[in-house]
């Protein structure tokens, strides 16, 4: 009789921190691999300058091949419009440099307080507000982090630690169980907030060390994703999501209204649509904020209104998303 052989199929998948640091970081490494003709490097090289390329292959192999206008494409891709100047857009359009009594620490709104645990991000995203954020002057080490920890366990109005960057999740899981460790210990914090791109990035991300901390830590868990179109949930985000959630996290979303990429009532409807069937309901719809070099993503408030008010049309109440502005110096953000 024939034996049965099974031969093991080699252990191709790569860890999380492979695939970021082998993600595409250069324009025309980019232009070749989505078939986009030389037409677009130049404006690419001239967009890269001011801000660099950098896309991971999870996120690239559901963008759609040598087309200019996939919604996702247009999120990373840059463009020689980013060297424009219109006025009113500017390097810091949230004014987030005044409200920062510790490094890494922004105390902006009442009761919590966001704490950049990270100065990188694992994608660039060109509408992205913090396109020209001072990082270096704002990632702490463990000694200095000690300053934000003593300001939040002095303050007991602070119930709400919301970790951002960057992106939270591209740091080390050794640096976040350990600060989630220390925020823990403050009897007054209840609840961590992690806003966070990496689990639709890199779905890899949401591994088994990630859950571990994320899993046991005593505060309640709420992570915002960042999701902007419903091409970007393929089948890893949606089983990456179901891992947040039996880790006992609530998943919400907060998109940002971009021209050319989800400023459209049916591209909204199923984003809505696709978000929940993944587990995470809509949070947030961010209008736009004026940042130099993204002018060209501007959706003015009145078409943002009014797409809303037609979105209505569409999706039952708890998947409408609140349309929402920050304005500097407001103490929360403002309806529209
Ligand atoms: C948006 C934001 C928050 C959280 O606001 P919520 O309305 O609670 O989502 C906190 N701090 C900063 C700096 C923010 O931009
Ligand atoms: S992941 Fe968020 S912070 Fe990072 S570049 Fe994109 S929008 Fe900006």
């Amino acid at each position: 009789m024939q034996e049965n052989i099974i031969i093991a199929a080699p252990k191709t998948h790569l860890t999380w921190q492979q695939q970021l640091s082998m993600a595409i970081r250069d324009p025309q490494a980019l232009c070749e691999r989505l078939g986009l003709g030389s037409d677009w490097l130049a404006g690419a090289q001239l967009g890269h300058k001011l801000f660099e390329v950098c896309v991971p292959e999870a996120y690239l192999n559901r963008i759609a091949y040598a087309d200019i206008n996939d919604p996702l494409l247009r999120q990373v891709m840059p463009l020689g419009e980013e060297a424009l100047t219109p006025h009113g857009y500017v390097v810091d359009p949230l004014e987030e440099a005044e409200h920062r009594p510790a490094k890494g620490l922004i105390h902006k709104y009442a009761n919590r307080v966001l704490l950049i645990a990270s100065p990188s991000c694992a994608i660039n995203c060109r509408y992205c507000f913090r396109r020209h954020f001072p990082y270096s002057d704002n990632s702490p080490s463990r000694a200095q982090w000690q300053e934000a920890l003593d300001y939040i366990r002095s303050d007991t109005s602070i119930h709400e630690a919301i970790l951002s960057g960057g992106d939270p999740l591209a740091a080390s899981d050794r640096q976040l169980a350990w600060l989630v460790e220390q925020l823990e210990s403050i009897p007054h914090l209840k609840r961590l907030r992690i806003h966070t791109r990496l689990p639709v990035v890199i779905p890899d991300r949401v591994d088994d060390v990630l859950l571990a901390w994320l899993g046991k830590t005593r505060l309640q868990t709420v992570m915002v994703l960042h999701i902007n179109h419903a091409n970007e949930i393929d089948q890893p985000v949606v089983d990456a999501c179901a891992r947040l959630k039996h880790a006992g996290v609530t998943l919400l979303n907060q998109s940002v209204l971009l021209k050319g990429v989800n400023d459209c009532v049916p591209t909204l409807a199923a984003l809505s649509e696709r978000l929940f069937e993944a587990g995470i309901l809509p949070y947030y719809l961010h209008v736009f904020d004026p940042v130099q070099g993204a002018a060209h993503f501007d959706v003015p408030d009145e078409a943002a209104q009014a797409l809303v008010k037609q979105l209505l049309d569409h999706l039952p109440g708890f998947l409408m998303p609140r349309l929402v502005r920050e304005i500097p110096g407001k103490a929360s953000k403002t309806p529209l």
